[in-house]
């Protein structure tokens, strides 16, 4: 304690000393993305350190993964403590539309190579499991505990954190991997927020116990019901018998519902007809969230000593569950790059991690455009299959959107548009087959 005095005043400071903790690296956020990072950079010797805003484990939406990512938990050293967990596995999807059932998609049918299986999970434990499989190989992770400041001076960083007793650390670092999520954290310190190219979407989500569950692939099964060309419902179920049940539509569809967001999502189940009878009068998990203008956009993906992966860069959109699958491939890709660097070796980030995660998003983007705009809609409702098309379009779904042996991946801006009007030239000259 100092007390300072003058003529008439008698000031007194009180303060603690600052802690202060030197890493090589550290990590923010301890979500898919961190997880993979931190376990990749300890297990080649890199003194790595995760902070971590929340008390784990802590509830997430994302609960369908796709079999790219499957590779990235893989390389992480992950895999196998997930093996372990008796997720509902997932080794397809389905779109369905109306009457129509035609959308099902097999990843043991997908062209090229690669996983063709993944699994839905509720995100609190899957998340808990990686997280602790990483400290279990020697990822020091600290929970609760924000960051709220990070100060950059060259590629060196400080970066403060506040606990939950209110204490504050300063931790020094040669690099920054920001895997913060929706907290968006050096994105909004740096004045990197951007608008996203994609229509401003919705959702309003929740979960509950399946008690009607149908036996066999109809319970188990991911599945999106189409309500309207921009308005989906997804369902999700879990091994634990409880299953994600969700909205996504343009905000104004979602605006357009008034009153709790309990009593918003049970009048819009009434739209979800495939589902309806099987939820009806169920008691919600917990209150629905919303959240709105799902997708989000960076300026920059990295600048000195400090590079943004998962969604603290950028999120699309729900529609092809690709969020975990971005987030652990920027995470393990930045990982690699960081541990180069820390090697002494140069690193190209524009090229070796902007250009390769923009590839795969840019794919990702126009099957989301196309999906929202219709086209995709008309080729997978289509009555006529195709099997060699369906085979590559699902292998994007299955998250392999770096494969340009797939001509749905190399020509993704132009196919599914030519294909869909090709679809449609059918329709006019066979108006039988709708
Ligand atoms: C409606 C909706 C549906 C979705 N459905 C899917 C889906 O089916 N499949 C899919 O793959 N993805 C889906 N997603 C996307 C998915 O939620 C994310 O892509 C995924 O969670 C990203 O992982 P991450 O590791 O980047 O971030 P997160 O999982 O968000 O982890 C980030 C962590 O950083 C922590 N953090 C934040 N701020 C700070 C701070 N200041 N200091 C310290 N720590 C901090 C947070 O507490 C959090 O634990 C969906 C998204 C939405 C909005």
């Amino acid at each position: 304690m100092i007390i300072f005095t003058d003529k008439c005043n008698v000031f007194t400071l009180s303060f603690k000393i600052m802690k202060k903790e030197i890493v090589d690296i550290l990590v923010i956020g301890a979500g898919p993305s961190g997880s993979v990072s931190s376990a990749y950079l300890n297990k080649n010797g890199i003194n790595v350190k995760v902070v971590e805003k929340s008390k784990f484990p802590r509830y997430q939406i994302g609960e369908s993964l796709i079999p790219r990512c499957m590779d990235n938990f893989e390389e992480a050293g992950l895999l196998e403590a997930l093996k372990l967990q008796d997720y509902q596995v997932k080794s397809g999807a389905r779109f369905i539309r109306g009457e129509k059932d035609k959308g099902v998609f097999d990843f043991g049918k997908k062209h090229g190579e690669g996983w063709d299986w993944t699994w839905q999970v509720p995100r609190d434990h899957f998340d808990n499991v990686l997280i602790t499989e990483a400290q279990k190989q020697g990822v020091q992770v600290d929970f609760e505990t924000e960051v709220i400041d990070i100060q950059f001076n060259g590629t060196d960083s400080i970066t403060t954190v506040k606990n939950a007793q209110g204490e504050l650390k300063e931790i020094e670092a040669k690099f920054v991997i920001d895997s913060s999520g929706y907290g968006r954290v050096v994105a909004s310190k740096l004045g990197l927020e951007a608008p996203s190219q994609l229509a401003e979407h919705g959702s309003i989500f929740t979960q509950i116990k399946d008690v009607r569950r149908p036996e066999g692939s109809e319970g188990t099964l991911i599945t999106f019901e189409v309500l309207a060309p921009e308005v989906w419902f997804w369902y999700i179920p879990f091994s634990n018998g409880n299953t994600s049940v969700g909205f996504v539509g343009p905000m104004e569809w979602i605006n357009s519902f008034e009153g709790s967001t309990t009593a918003i999502f049970e009048e819009m189940l009434k739209k979800a007809t495939h589902y309806y009878d099987q939820f009806k009068d169920l008691p919600l998990l917990f209150e629905p969230y919303k959240v709105e203008n799902i997708a989000k956009n960076v300026t920059k993906l990295y600048g000195d000593g400090f590079v943004l992966t998962g969604n603290s860069a950028e999120f699309l959109d729900p529609i092809f569950s690709s969020g975990v699958s971005f987030a652990t491939e920027s995470g393990i890709l930045a990982a690699k790059l960081a541990l180069k660097q820390a090697q002494g070796e140069d690193v190209d980030w524009q090229v070796d991690f902007v250009d390769y995660i923009k590839k795969g998003v840019d794919v990702f983007t126009s099957y989301v455009k196309e999906w929202y705009n219709g086209n995709l809609q008309e080729i997978i409702f289509h009555d006529k299959e195709n099997v060699e098309i369906k085979k590559q379009i699902c292998a994007v779904l299955a998250g392999y959107v770096w494969d340009n042996t797939n001509p749905f991946v190399k020509k993704h801006n132009r196919l599914i548009r030519n294909v869909a009007q090709l679809v449609a030239m059918e329709k006019t000259m066979d108006p039988a087959d709708s």
